[in-house]
């Protein structure tokens, strides 16, 4: 069963958040590509959404792409994640955003590895990195 749905106020975001998760996962805005804290992390463990603690993805599906963003083959469960058509900046991009706060997370394409053919490229500042052991 998913989680109930978090609102709250762009007030409360601002408290909450650095000025740079703020932007990204409450403005849709994107992070510069290889400054990132884990587009090169290799540690083993879990990420959740910096804003609401969601488990979105884990080290086990997370790939090097090269392209400076941290890249998953899959999320950890669909129930994590939402996708929407964004057609901003005249890019017919999908939208990754986390399904219980609504925060942008980054965008999904279709040029990632087998099996799933996919490749969600987040943004570093809309995740935590929870590690195992
Ligand atoms: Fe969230």
């Amino acid at each position: 069963m998913a989680d109930e749905k978090i609102t709250q106020t762009d007030e409360q975001w601002r408290e909450q958040l650095t000025p740079e998760q703020y932007e990204i996962t409450r403005r849709a805005g994107t992070e510069a590509a290889f400054t990132g804290e884990y587009h090169d992390c290799e540690a083993e463990g879990s990420y959740v959404c910096v804003c609401c603690g969601s488990e979105l993805f884990d080290s086990r599906a997370k790939f090097d792409s090269g392209s400076g963003w941290p890249s998953f083959a899959a999320p950890t469960s669909e129930d994590g994640v939402q996708t929407e058509t964004d057609s901003s900046h005249g890019m017919g991009r999908t939208e990754v955003k986390c399904r219980r706060c609504d925060a942008h997370l980054g965008h999904v394409f279709e040029d990632g590895p087998a099996p799933t053919g996919l490749r969600y490229c987040i943004n570093s500042a809309s995740l935590k990195l929870n590690a195992r052991g």
